[in-house]
């Protein structure tokens, strides 16, 4: 079963309206492949989600970068995902690494999160990774395996997952993975999916990778045959985002 490759900008908490329209008017202009090759989702902060949304070319979708657990109410400060439903926002990313490190998510609250944003009709980005200390402590396979039953513990269907494996020791550090680094876990990680959750799930299910992606070490990236994509923080607020979409062909 072919995975399309899927490009996501993860634009975090940065910039101002003035910011936020240059870069989708560079994202506009930018020569990329079809949408029969490459899925491309940039996720800005909510208060810009509309103004994203109405001004970005067709063929590029958004995400939010959070949402509630479950049916909104009085939570302060959060944002539930029948509101982003109904603004028509397509994607959410869930339990990145920022969030589960500063701001405590566990494993269960994403799994949970997943699950409520899934039920409500969203898609989900769904980020796992390990530190630099449980790498170095060789539990990398534990700690995203642990991430990942999490999630597959609370969901049914994964057509509408994209799991986003984000070494934590390479978000904003400059630092990437190898590429067999990176193809390690991928690999590892479908092995995970196809005897845990369904050889059909293992198959289908893209597994992308996140942490210091650049246009300088994309293609390399690209190549391994596990990894199906990239979530890009720092680099998608560049033109050379158009070129890490690129490296789809
Ligand atoms: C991220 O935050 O999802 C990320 C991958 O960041 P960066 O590309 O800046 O390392």
């Amino acid at each position: 079963m072919g995975r399309k490759f899927f490009v996501g900008g993860n634009w975090k908490c940065n910039g101002t309206i003035e910011e936020v329209n240059k870069i989708v008017s560079t994202l506009n202009g930018g020569e990329v492949p079809s949408q029969d090759v490459v899925e491309v989702v940039v996720s800005p902060p909510f208060v810009f989600l509309p103004l994203v949304k109405s001004s970005l070319r067709p063929d590029f979708h958004v995400a939010a970068q959070n949402c509630w657990v479950n049916k909104g109410g009085a939570f302060t400060g959060e944002v539930s995902a029948e509101m982003l439903d109904n603004l028509s926002i397509p994607w959410v990313i869930i339990g990145h690494s920022e969030r589960r490190l500063i701001l405590k998510e566990s494993n269960e609250f994403v799994g949970d999160k997943v699950a409520y944003a899934l039920s409500q009709g969203l898609k989900v980005i769904a980020c796992i990774g390990e530190t630099l200390e449980q790498r170095e402590a060789g539990s990398t396979m534990e700690v995203v395996a642990a991430q990942t039953k999490a999630i597959a513990a609370k969901v049914s269907n994964w057509t509408d997952v994209v799991l986003a494996y984000e070494p934590v020791w390479a978000i904003g550090t400059g630092k990437v993975a190898t590429p067999a680094q990176a193809q390690e876990v991928h690999s590892e990680l479908r092995k995970w999916l196809q005897a845990n959750v369904s050889p059909d799930v293992a198959a289908s299910t893209r597994i992308i990778y996140g942490g210091s992606v650049t246009a300088a070490n994309c293609k390399e990236l690209a190549a391994q045959p596990d990894v199906d994509g990239f979530l890009v923080g720092g680099a998608s607020l560049k033109p050379e985002f158009i070129d890490i979409i690129k490296s789809a062909e």
